[in-house]
Formats: C-alpha cells, structure tokens, sequence
C-alpha cells in the first residue's frame, strides 16, 4: 500500500512525487508512456538532446520555480530566439523592432507605432474579440497578414476569427531591438537535459512504466488511499459529459550525419499556409557551443486529435471550458480521494513553469509549506 498514487510522470507528477516523499509518505507513480518526462521528455541522439516532443525553453518570473528546479538541474543560458519563414523571407521573432523594419523599412520605435496605429485605426478595431482582432490591433494586418495568420491556421486547424484572443497575447510586441521570445528573468534548457531532470525528482520513487491507470484502474486504486490524476479528465470520466477536444501533433524527426548547421536558429517557424508543417526545430543550437558533428532536426505537423492520439493542447473555446467545468464539478462530487492535476487535469495551456508553481502549490495545500 502507498500513501498516493500518482498517475503522469511529468513535471507536475514528478514535483508532487518529490514533496511527498519528502513528508514522508510512500508514492507510487504510473504512466502510460514507456518513459518518464512527460511532454518534457527528452533523449540523446548521437550526443545531442533531443526534445521528443517539441522544443521546451524553460522561463519564469517566478522566483520559486526557479530556486526549486535548480535543486535537481543546472540550467544553461540559452536564449529563445526564433525567426519566421514567410515564403522564403526571414523576419525576426517575436514581433520587435527588427520584425517591423524588415516589414515596413521603419528605423524608430515612433515610426513603427504609426504604422500599427494606422491600420488598427483602418480596420475599425476597438475591443478585439477573437484572435484576428487582437492581432491585428497588436501589430497591424501586414504582420497577421504574414506572421500570423498561416501559422495560427496550421496550428490551431481553425479560423483566427475563432480562436480566443489570449493565444497571440502570450507573445510579446516590443518596440525596441530585443529579440529575446520571453519576457522572463530567468531563462535556459537543463544543460543535462530534462529528463535527467525529472530522473532526480524521482530518485527513490517506484515508478512503473508502460502502465495505463484507466485499463488497471481496480487494481492500482486498491494500492493507496489517495490519487493524484495528471491525465485527461474527460478520459477519466469514461468522456460521460462528451470528449473536450485538443490537438495533437506528429514530430518527423532526422538525423542529418552531414552537417551540424542545418538551419542555423534552433527554431524556424514557417507562418505560410501552404508548408505542411509549422515549425522545424534544429535541437543542438539549444546548447551553443556544441562540440558534437551531425545534427538533429525535427518538423512539427498539427492535427486535430483522434482518441488515441497524444493531446498536447487544450482547445479553450466555450463549448470545451464549459464542459471542463462539468467535469470539475462530476469530480468534486464523486471523488473526494482524486486530485485532478497537471495540463491534462486542468484542461488549461500550461508553460512549464506554471505548471511547476501549481503543483508546489498543491503539495502547500496538502503538506503544509
Ligand atoms: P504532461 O507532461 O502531459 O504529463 C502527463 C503525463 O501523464 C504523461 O506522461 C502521460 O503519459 C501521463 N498519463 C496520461 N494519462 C495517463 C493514464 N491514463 N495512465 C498513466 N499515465 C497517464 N512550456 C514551457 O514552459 N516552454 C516551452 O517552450 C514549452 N513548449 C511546449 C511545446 C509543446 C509542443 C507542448 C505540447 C508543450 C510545451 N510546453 C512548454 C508546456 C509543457 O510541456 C507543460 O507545461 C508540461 O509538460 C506540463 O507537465 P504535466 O506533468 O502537467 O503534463
Ligand atoms: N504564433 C504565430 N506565429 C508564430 C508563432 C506563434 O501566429 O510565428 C501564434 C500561434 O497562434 C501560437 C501562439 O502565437 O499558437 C502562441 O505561440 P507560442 O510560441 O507561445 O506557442 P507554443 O509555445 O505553444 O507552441
């Protein structure tokens, strides 16, 4: 018997693991998966780490988070800075002064406001509503004409005009020369990489992998008192209340033995309509410096997702976050002993570092600080 079960070996199974362990109680940790990590998972490839699925750059303002990762990683110094491919013309990301000189010829922040601020004013936009329209008054149409649109199109399988504004407000807009893609104090990719990472959270941990708790679920939840869940909610409930939806992603990976700059950035977004993919990602440029030849690069291809398929982003439109909220509520109502934790239990689009802070903040709410 154990204290808890802990369903996801991910960052947020791993941290609830490591606290709990360090109260003293006894866990177990399942996952589905034949290894731990999660979505952070990454493995080496001919002396490059190699981010399985799709790039993680880890950034926080949150203090906490970072003196708590630090424990169990050093982190290099890697700075995001990823560039757009629109039909064959590079521009710089996220949307900077470099991005809108390239665009308009403009030198000066001055000019580069003007711009935006004639054609927010030309299409009429006063509180954007969706994501076209938070776009637009953002950056102006010629950017989300040729940045965004595509991209968001592939990305998301629907029109911007349907998306909710708060996805294109997660990139910054600077009107200075600075091409850093996050506003965050702190910043990098575990030199290690990250699942030896999570490997220390669990150190001393019984995990089993290869192991779906909803195909052995009489039998695991006979093995402790108490569970904590960081899968599909809607899964859970045998999707009783209707399937929320997500998408899903396939990652056509390669190694090229021939060069060790294949692209020169670590990520290349293609914000065309007509490329397949969305991004190719060179994962060596995550570790500058790198004395290994070869290079490891992987295109990312978006789908809307299938049961069976691997769910990598909630969908949040009001027809999902209501259901969502239904389920919390089947939750609160059966299953006193369950905390529905994690990206997948909180159906909401979680960086890692937020991730990390609600399950500290969890083991606060069940452990005391
Ligand atoms: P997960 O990593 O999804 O872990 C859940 C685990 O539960 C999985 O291992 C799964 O196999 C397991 N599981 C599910 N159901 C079952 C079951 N029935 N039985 C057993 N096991 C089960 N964040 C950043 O901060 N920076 C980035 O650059 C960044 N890039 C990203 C890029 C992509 C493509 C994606 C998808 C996410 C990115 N993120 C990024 C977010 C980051 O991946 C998440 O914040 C983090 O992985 C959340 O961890 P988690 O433990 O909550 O969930
Ligand atoms: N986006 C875009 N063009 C780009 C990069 C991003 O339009 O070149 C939009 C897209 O809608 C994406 C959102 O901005 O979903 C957030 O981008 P981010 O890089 O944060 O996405 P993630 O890290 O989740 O892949």
């Amino acid at each position: 018997m154990y204290d808890y079960l802990i369903v996801g070996s991910g960052l947020t199974g791993a941290i609830f693991a490591r606290e709990a362990m360090r109260h003293g109680k006894s866990v177990l940790v399942v996952d589905k998966r034949s290894h731990i990590g999660g979505n952070i998972y990454s493995q080496d490839i001919n002396g490059i780490q190699v981010h399985t699925y799709g790039p993680h750059i880890f950034h926080t303002n949150t203090r906490r988070v970072w003196d708590y990762l630090n424990q169990f990683t050093e982190f290099n110094r890697f700075t995001n800075t990823p560039i757009a491919n629109y039909k064959g013309e590079i521009y710089s990301l996220p949307f900077s002064m470099f991005t809108f000189n390239k665009i308009w010829g403009v030198i000066t922040p001055d000019e580069a406001r003007a711009k935006i601020e004639a054609q927010r004013r030309e299409a009429g936009i006063t509180e954007p509503r969706n994501l076209e329209e938070q776009a637009i008054s953002l950056v102006g149409r010629d950017i989300y004409e040729r940045l965004i649109k595509g991209y968001t199109e592939k990305q998301w399988g629907r029109p911007c005009s349907e998306l909710p504004a708060f996805i294109i407000r997660r990139l910054p807009v600077r009107y200075t020369y600075d091409n850093n893609y996050f506003n965050a104090l702190y910043q990098g990719v575990p030199v290690k990489g990250y699942t030896a990472m999570i490997e220390a959270m669990l150190e001393g941990v019984d995990v089993r992998l290869g192991c779906d708790y909803l195909a052995q679920r009489s039998e695991l939840d006979g093995l402790a008192g108490k569970i904590i869940f960081t899968g599909q909610i809607d899964a859970y409930f045998g999707y009783e209340l209707g399937t929320l939806e997500y998408r899903t992603l396939r990652f056509e990976t390669e190694y090229l033995p021939d060069t060790s700059n294949f692209q020169g950035n670590a990520i290349v977004n293609y914000t065309d309509r007509d490329t397949p993919f969305t991004r190719c990602i060179e994962h060596r440029h995550f570790y500058p410096g790198l004395e290994v030849s070869g290079t490891v690069i992987t295109r990312e291809y978006s789908a809307e997702w299938q049961a069976g398929d691997e769910p990598y982003y909630p969908v949040n439109n009001e027809r999902n976050n209501s259901m969502y909220e239904g389920y919390r509520k089947l939750a609160a109502e059966r299953c006193p002993n369950v905390v529905f934790a994690g990206r997948l239990g909180g159906y909401k689009y979680y960086d890692m570092d937020v991730a990390a802070l609600k399950a500290l903040e969890l083991t606060d709410e069940v452990f005391g600080k």
